[in-house]
């Protein structure tokens, strides 16, 4: 075998063993990069809401994982079997700053539909595997990662701030998967349940994507003060949903009491019932829902057949993202991480060597997103 990968210092990398155990730390040297492979310096991954659900035991993963799967790097070697271009098309080279798809589908798997790769069987996930034996660094809290044959990577900027780049591949990505399964967005009428990340993204894209009316729904007035920022025009405590709202600290944000008059879209990221319930309620006629936050277990949602027939409703759910999805997302941060202020959402950051305070904090205070400097 020519081409053998140079020498690289030991890597460490966080394993999560489980609900209330303690990280665990591993170091090990560079494994054999495999061809078509890219090892990647890892510069910063953000904690997303799915990784903070797998530390408190609301979500299962595999028994020793290395999490995290918002992650930005630095190439540091490519196989020669690589094309050596991204996925658009562009050479890239070693020291290029790069982002990639959160999942990767082997080379002999065919998708069950061509719009829905990340619907492939044996679909490798990168923070959601098992950190068995040599393959340690495939997720974002360790020193490396090797990313698979066959995953779509970008070339992306070094002026976008590490706490940008790292959330495209999960939420920026996600909620340009929303915005596709929606359909146009322009002229029409837009509510968002939930101010996290994928709220106030979807908020974002909306407002470029022409939406006439932008309303953001969180049961925390805390969080709802960042919707106008993100170009909401209104904002919507919840559940006190029929009460007359009251005065949201920090905005000036006209506040008005749910269910919003006649939405066209309503994008759930909450996974809520109650939520996705008020959500449907509110459509227009012709009106669609489209739910992205429900991927934990939670009871059903109560839905009026009738009402769906009679009003021409629709209900879409969307699961990760396709590549389009991901090449989209990253043109709207490139073209818009200076316009809306996405940086200022990662509200606290640590060293990987404190990633136990990190899963603390991010549990405990639940800020928009938590930070890992590596
Ligand atoms: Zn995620």
């Amino acid at each position: 075998m020519k081409d053998r990968s140079p020498s690289f210092p030991p890597g460490k990398a966080a394993i999560f063993n489980g609900h209330g155990k303690p990280f665990e730390w591993i170091t090990r040297p560079v494994p054999f990069i495999k061809p078509g492979e890219i090892l990647v310096k890892t510069r910063y991954t953000t904690l997303c809401g799915s990784d903070i659900h797998t530390y408190c035991g609301r979500r299962m993963e595999p028994p020793h994982v290395v999490l995290g799967h918002e992650i930005v790097g630095d190439i540091l070697w490519i196989d020669p079997a690589h094309s050596g271009k991204d996925f658009r098309g562009q050479p890239i080279a070693v020291g290029d700053r790069i982002t990639w798809s959160i999942f990767s589908v082997p080379a002999d798997i065919t998708p069950p539909r061509p719009d829905m790769p990340q619907k492939s069987s044996s679909l490798f996930k990168y923070g959601h595997v098992l950190a068995d034996g040599e393959d340690l660094f495939n997720g974002g809290l360790a020193d490396y990662c090797i990313l698979r044959a066959n995953t779509a990577l970008i070339r992306i900027a070094e002026s976008i701030p590490l706490k940008v780049a790292a959330t495209i591949s999960c939420a920026h990505s996600t909620v340009m998967g929303g915005l596709r399964v929606a359909g146009d967005i322009a002229g029409k009428k837009v509510l968002v349940f939930g101010a996290g990340l994928l709220g106030l993204s979807c908020l974002a894209m909306c407002k470029e994507a022409g939406a006439v009316q932008t309303g953001i729904v969180d049961p925390d007035p805390g969080r709802l003060h960042w919707g106008e920022k993100f170009g909401a025009t209104s904002a919507f405590t919840f559940p006190e949903a029929t009460a007359p709202a009251a005065p949201i600290p920090g905005t000036t944000l006209a506040t008005a009491p749910l269910p919003w008059p006649e939405a066209d879209i309503v994008f759930d990221m909450t996974g809520n019932p109650q939520a996705m319930k008020m959500g449907v309620d509110s459509l227009a006629i012709g009106g669609c829902a489209v739910w992205i936050g429900a991927v934990y277990p939670a009871p059903p949602v109560q839905v009026d057949a009738q009402m769906i027939v009679r009003k021409l409703l629709q209900i879409r759910g969307l699961h990760n993202y396709n590549y389009q999805d991901f090449v989209n997302a990253t043109s709207f941060i490139e073209n818009n991480y200076r316009k809306y202020p996405f940086e200022s959402l990662v509200e606290k950051e640590y060293p990987l060597d404190d990633i136990e305070a990190a899963f603390t904090f991010a549990s405990n205070s639940k800020p928009v997103r938590v930070g890992i400097k590596i």
